[in-house]
């Protein structure tokens, strides 16, 4: 078993994933994992990080799939016995003009922003290392549009004491009122990306408490955050930030020294802990 650190990257074939590969590479003092749903996206991206001369590795990961997440799960336990630093950077977002109908949208955009994030959450928080680090990267979004739900749902979702199964419940609450087209009349906004986020930072809000609880000692610092509006496939070519400058906040919290004990279960953006 190696003892050498090991970071992952969800979702980091391109855009602000592969901008967080390549500066880890050049800061982390270990093994960087860029990863990809697919194979071939995928090495295609570790290629063009070694013509840079770095030297990230391989392994595939779907977030959509258990399996997958799984494999991973155990082949870092089995290479290295855990894992130092996990950022879920893998998203998707509908353009604003895609015609498919907001119920679809609602739930292919839960199931990899929420659900996705979620399963890998489950499968690798357990393996985090002492002094571990994990990012889950968010939005802006989460907070506009939390303050377009109604007033309960902002409390549950601003809640200290909501427990995953909850939030679990309320994110599936609202695919099913999109299919009923009663979301509005429900309390939620009309955005479903807006909701996959509010799901990733309060998942991770309830996250770091868990941590607190259980793993207490063990040092590790989660934290949710925004990169910023960021020229990707994504965001397209007019946002203000470059990809590396939408990394810079998801690897201040990876490398956040192992003498910090904050920020801790926040939501961060330009390197800085925001109101939720
Ligand atoms: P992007 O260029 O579209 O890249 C998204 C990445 O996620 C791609 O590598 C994509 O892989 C991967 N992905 C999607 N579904 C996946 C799955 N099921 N399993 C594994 N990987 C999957 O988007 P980006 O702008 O870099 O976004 C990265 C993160 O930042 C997302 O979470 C996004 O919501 C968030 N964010 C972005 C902005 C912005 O302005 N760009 C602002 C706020 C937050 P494929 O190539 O296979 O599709």
């Amino acid at each position: 078993m190696s003892s050498v650190p090991v970071a992952v990257v969800t979702g980091s074939n391109k855009g602000i994933g592969l901008a967080i590969v390549r500066a880890l590479c050049k800061q982390f003092p270990g093994d960087v994992y860029l990863t990809s749903r697919d194979p071939g996206r995928g090495q295609a991206a570790v290629t063009q990080l070694q013509q840079e001369g770095l030297r990230p590795l391989f392994h595939q990961l779907d977030i959509d799939d258990l399996q997958s997440i799984r494999a991973l799960r155990d082949f870092l336990k089995e290479k290295y016995g855990g894992l130092d630093v996990l950022v879920n950077n893998a998203g998707i977002a509908f353009k604003v003009h895609d015609t498919t109908p907001f119920a679809v949208q609602a739930e292919v955009t839960l199931k990899t922003n929420f659900f996705g994030t979620r399963n890998v959450c489950t499968e690798l928080l357990p393996l985090m290392k002492p002094y571990g680090r994990v990012v889950n990267v968010s939005s802006m979004v989460s907070s506009s549009a939390l303050r377009g739900c109604s007033q309960e749902l902002q409390q549950k979702f601003r809640s200290d004491t909501i427990t995953e199964e909850e939030l679990v419940q309320l994110m599936t609450k609202f695919v099913e009122d999109t299919k009923k087209s009663i979301h509005q009349k429900e309390g939620w906004p009309n955005t479903a990306y807006g909701v996959s986020k509010i799901g990733v930072t309060v998942l991770s809000r309830i996250q770091a408490r868990l941590l607190n609880e259980q793993r207490k000692g063990e040092h590790i610092l989660l934290n949710a955050c925004c990169p910023g509006w960021v020229r990707t496939d994504m965001a397209g070519p007019k946002a203000t930030k470059s990809p590396e400058e939408g990394a810079e906040t998801p690897v201040y919290l990876a490398l956040l020294p192992s003498t910090a004990d904050a920020p801790h279960g926040q939501f961060v953006s330009d390197k800085t802990v925001r109101p939720w």
